[in-house]
């Protein structure tokens, strides 16, 4: 892809979008949340549907002129059908954020209850954070990991739900580096008669692969992002049964959406589509054979991981028991200003601040998707502690950035 028509009309635009592919080419992302999509999900994303109006859903829309959103919305659908397993999905949420939104909608009432993980325990700002509309509109109570273990308390949260008595009970997360037992978390939920939202955000490429286990046909709702393990370019999904799927279709629109974002739509749609292919399985598989790799390693110089390593796609790093004097924030300038970008995460019990937290997380989507294996997640993890252990060395820094820009240069990512 080029930018040159951009760059005739707008070259201020132009810059900064040569400059940002520049930077992805250059730099390693080992943002978990983050990856890269093909150059057929970009073309798909940039094309004229961006244009179409299409309120409504596929064979039923408001505006004239949709055959062909028609056409791609439902490609969308019946891929992410066979992907997922789910007897109904809808393709339309403009994030994942707004993916549970949809959900509330559908089953809560203003007041009503919601239980979900804290967030500096793993959750997400969308599962009732004060700072969020969820946290504004419901009641939510919060369970937690395991202080010692770094594991989901699934004993806590079911007495939790016992004394709190939930509508909805969330699981699913942002930084929580094991496997998640949907089908324990549904039991409490069904104990309680609340509703279960399994939001599988980070690991919807993980579970399409049966890298994960999956709580499609567990949970009464799953809701994901198509960006994250999955390389279907940015946006969500929300899958159900048939009994719910009229009342998700009318919550996401026109309960908290106008138009789809049909152009989105078409990217999801082919990286759907992408993702059936028999490489995304390897994909997946080596994905989470990275992660494995890349925490054993840095384990190996001393580093504290939450929960002892990983089962997914992302690795914590507690850092107060290693280096007690250096922050989450401390470490993540340093890295990127060596072309390693990753960010600041809380721990649980954590005992700094949101903004300057004790912890990184780390993921290998992205580097799996440029092409890294085991070994060379290997060698990150080395460049990662050189970095840790004297994050104010500008001569070290400087090493690592020189290092990092061999390995951009040998994994290409975009022309
Ligand atoms: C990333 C994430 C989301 C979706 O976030 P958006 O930025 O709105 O797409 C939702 N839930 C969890 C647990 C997440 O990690």
């Amino acid at each position: 892809m080029t930018y040159d028509t951009v760059a005739e009309t707008d070259p201020a635009v132009a810059r900064a979008l040569e400059g940002e592919r520049e930077r992805q080419n250059g730099t390693l992302s080992m943002i978990a949340s983050e990856n890269h999509v093909s150059e057929a999900v970009m073309e798909a994303q940039s094309s004229e549907l961006t244009n179409n109006y299409a309120e409504g859903y596929p064979g039923s829309r408001y505006y004239g002129g949709c055959r062909y959103a028609d056409e791609v919305e439902q490609l969308a659908i019946d891929r992410a059908k066979e992907l997922w397993g789910a007897d109904h999905v809808n393709v339309q949420p403009h994030s994942g954020s707004q993916a549970n939104m949809g959900v509330y909608l559908a089953v809560l009432d203003p007041g009503d209850k919601i239980l979900s993980l804290d967030l500096t325990h793993g959750g997400h700002l969308s599962h009732g954070h004060p700072a969020n509309f969820a946290g504004q509109v419901y009641d939510v109570e919060q369970y937690e990991v395991d202080p010692e273990t770094g594991y989901l308390d699934y004993e806590g949260l079911r007495e939790t739900a016992e004394e709190f008595d939930p509508d909805v009970v969330v699981s699913g997360y942002s930084a929580y580096p094991r496997e998640v037992d949907f089908e324990r978390i549904q039991a409490a939920a069904d104990a309680v008669d609340a509703y279960h939202l399994a939001d599988i955000a980070h690991i919807t490429g993980l579970v399409a692969a049966g890298v994960h286990e999956s709580p499609v046909g567990v949970a009464d709702f799953v809701t994901g992002s198509t960006h994250k393990t999955i390389r279907a370019g940015r946006g969500g999904i929300i899958m159900t049964s048939d009994e719910y799927a009229d009342a998700i279709d009318k919550a996401v629109f026109p309960g908290t959406q106008g138009g789809p974002a049909m152009h989105n739509v078409a990217g999801k749609a082919v990286g759907f589509g992408e993702a059936l292919q028999p490489e995304f399985t390897e994909y997946a598989e080596q994905t989470v054979a990275n992660a494995k790799a890349l925490g054993e390693r840095l384990r190996s110089h001393g580093l504290e991981l939450v929960s002892g390593g990983t089962d997914n796609h992302l690795v914590l790093v507690d850092l107060r028991s290693s280096h007690p004097d250096t922050t989450g924030k401390d470490v993540e300038e340093a890295l990127e200003e060596a072309g390693i970008v990753l960010n600041a995460n809380t721990v649980p019990g954590e005992t700094r601040s949101a903004f300057n937290p004790s912890g990184i997380r780390a993921g290998t989507p992205a580097l799996t998707a440029r092409g890294f294996g085991e070994n060379a997640c290997r060698e990150v993890a080395d460049l990662i502690v050189d970095v840790i252990d004297d994050p104010d060395d500008e001569a070290v820094v400087a090493a690592v950035g020189e290092r990092v820009t061999e390995l951009t240069d040998e994994y290409t990512l975009y022309e």
